[in-house]
């Protein structure tokens, strides 16, 4: 079994059901189980300015699928919930999926990049893994707090317990 971390984000359709359903998604993949869920946070978009604050949470989850096809799932779960793919670069979703670590792999292909390239600046991603995971190392070798010491919180918040998996 593999250890991975995967973010969930929503801010479309009541967000903060969209992300306890996911969490429910997840834990019903196929050769995985979700060991602990975060708290769930409120952040303000990234990118464009004219959209909804977003729900955030992160997932710790064993699994023995190979990272592809985990990617295949996550993907498969956002278009369940109503994913549209839109011209927009971090426009407003329904949900979002990011696959943020694979164990202790460095991935680069076509499709996935593992660590997810921008899991080290977002706050919305550091705190709520923080949260599940205070003494993680990244497969780079920088400890995760130095990367929360050093991000801005840009009102990120904590707005409901962390959902039972
Ligand atoms: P960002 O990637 O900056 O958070 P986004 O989540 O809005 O932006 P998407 O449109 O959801 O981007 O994804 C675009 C593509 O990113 C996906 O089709 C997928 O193949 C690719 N991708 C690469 N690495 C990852 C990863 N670690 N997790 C999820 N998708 C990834
Ligand atoms: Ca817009
Ligand atoms: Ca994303
Ligand atoms: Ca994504």
């Amino acid at each position: 079994m593999t250890e991975v971390y995967v973010a969930i984000g929503s801010n479309l359709a009541d967000p903060l059901g969209q992300a306890r359903r996911a969490v429910s998604a997840l834990a019903a993949l196929p050769e995985s189980a979700v060991q602990q869920a975060s708290s769930f946070y409120s952040s303000r978009p990234m990118g464009p300015a004219d959209q909804p604050d977003y729900v955030n949470a992160v997932i710790r989850l064993t699994t023995r699928l190979p990272p592809l096809a985990l990617l295949d799932q996550l993907q498969s779960i956002e278009l369940e919930q109503g994913r549209v793919r839109k011209e927009e670069r971090w426009g407003p979703r329904s949900l979002d999926l990011d696959l943020l670590l694979y164990g202790d792999e460095c991935i680069q292909s076509e499709r996935l990049t593992v660590p997810h390239y921008g899991m080290k600046e977002r706050e919305f991603v550091l705190l709520p893994l923080a949260e599940i995971a205070p003494a993680l190392v990244l497969p780079c070798g920088t400890p995760l707090n130095d990367l929360v010491a050093r991000c801005p919180r840009n009102d990120l918040a904590i707005i409901a317990p962390a959902a039972h998996p």
